[in-house]
């Protein structure tokens, strides 16, 4: 996924704004019953008493020049500037957003209250409907709904998203939650995954953002990892994703030192090295991406190496503890200084193609008690395991979620060809 796209969707939640221009319910004169209408309050004014204005902020309209418009008087526009300044900068108004003024209801039809909504949920409220003017900072009540959705991988899990119609961001909590478990690198066509999430909603339709993924399934390659958030903070200090047989999700290790990337060269005992012409042992893991990238410390430590050298370039090597150490190698810059203590995804450098190198990748060495091996294929312990008192409770506690994750249907694929026309996602709201 894309900054652009995360602008485009962040355009498209300010496009929507909610612009309720309420409609006034009036009663009537003649009727023998008094008929009783529910005031209608917005930005915690009951609208019923104002006349209203909603419009947008014009290119080259000032806050004076709104507030002349509806009839507020010059030296009273000064004070109301000069009051605001040390808590609203008026000069912040930007082109198209919108606002709202509220008048007397009177022939006079003066400003009293002017309110500027940047985005969908926060507004500030400028009142001078008084001698002491207030300026107040607020935001919309939201509400959080549980979503499930469901899919299944055509390409990456990014684009699969997207293709499907399903807020990339998703993919980004996703990939978090399985950064220790799933090589995102190496996912394969029709692994599948079902999702149980929180939908941050305003005005009870439009989406503001993605809140904590309670639960998820992950089918990769045939096999299913489950991922259920467990939290037993109040004793444990426990808030974390665990597997369907209490398996604590994270590791002691990343599965990578880039979050987005893709192996390029694997550890392999007798490699064909291009530059040098001849097959010598590759004893690390290759791990492409676009240069400046950051590298992430793939597990908590103490750096031991932050230099250079012909055949490394920019390198920097940690010591995790007696028996493991990483290494990462062709940096265009260093993050870290020798003796620095680093944690777990920390950035400790960028993706360069300094030293021996034909390409821009971090080339990935992890050494375990003073020897390199293959990364990818040690069996890495896990950060925190539960405690056994409380399994017990934490299997109670899954049965149901498991059983409403099993109740997700993928969505049917349909021919090959017809995979990135078709909408195969499912998407429904609890
Ligand atoms: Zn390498």
């Amino acid at each position: 996924m894309s900054l652009k796209n995360i602008l485009v969707l962040v355009s498209v939640g300010i496009l929507t704004i909610a612009c309720h221009f309420s409609e006034k319910q009036t009663e009537s004169e003649n009727s023998p019953q008094k008929i009783i209408t529910k005031p209608i309050y917005e930005f915690g004014y009951n609208l019923d008493k104002y006349h209203v204005v909603k419009d947008t902020i014009r290119k080259n309209e000032t806050f004076g020049i709104i507030l002349d418009r509806h009839h507020v008087t010059y030296p009273k526009i000064n004070t109301i500037v000069e009051n605001v300044k040390d808590s609203f900068d008026l000069k912040k108004l930007r082109v198209g957003k919108p606002y709202t003024i509220l008048s007397k209801k009177d022939s006079t039809q003066q400003a009293q209250v002017f309110i500027y909504q940047p985005n969908p949920i926060d507004y500030t409220v400028i009142d001078f409907k008084d001698s002491i003017i207030s300026t107040h900072k607020k935001r919309k009540p939201t509400e959080i709904r549980i979503k499930t959705a469901s899919g299944v991988i055509t390409s990456s899990l990014f684009e699969t998203l997207e293709s499907q119609g399903l807020n990339p961001l998703l993919a980004l909590d996703l990939s978090d939650i399985y950064a220790w478990t799933i090589d995102f690198y190496r996912i394969y066509k029709n692994d599948k995954f079902k999702v149980v999430y929180e939908q941050e909603f305003l005005n009870d339709s439009i989406p503001i953002g993605i809140g904590k993924i309670h639960t998820a399934c992950f089918e990769h390659n045939g096999t299913p990892f489950y991922a259920f958030n467990y939290v037993a903070d109040s004793i444990m200090g426990i808030d974390d994703y665990f597997d369907d047989e209490s398996r604590n999700l994270r590791k002691a290790f990343l599965k990578s030192p880039i979050k987005f990337g893709r192996i390029s060269s694997r550890y392999s005992m007798s490699r064909y090295v291009r530059i040098y012409g001849y097959h010598r042992p590759h004893l690390g893991t290759d791990f492409a991406a676009p240069i400046g990238t950051p590298i992430m410390s793939t597990a908590n430590g103490t750096v031991i190496k932050s230099s250079y050298t012909r055949g490394n370039g920019n390198y920097v090597k940690i010591k995790h503890n007696g028996t493991y150490s990483t290494q990462y190698l062709h940096m265009k810059k260093r993050a870290v200084k020798l003796g620095e203590v680093v944690k777990q995804g920390q950035v400790i450098g960028y993706i360069g193609m300094t030293g021996s190198t034909t390409g821009p990748h971090v080339c990935y060495r992890f050494w375990k008690n003073g020897k390199q091996v293959d990364a990818l294929k040690e069996k890495l312990p896990a950060a925190k395991p539960m405690p056994d008192s409380i399994k017990p409770h934490y299997f109670e506690f899954i049965k149901p979620l498991k059983k409403q994750l099993d109740n997700i249907n993928y969505p049917k694929l349909l021919q090959e060809k017809d995979i990135i026309d078709s909408l195969s996602y499912t998407i429904t709201e609890n």
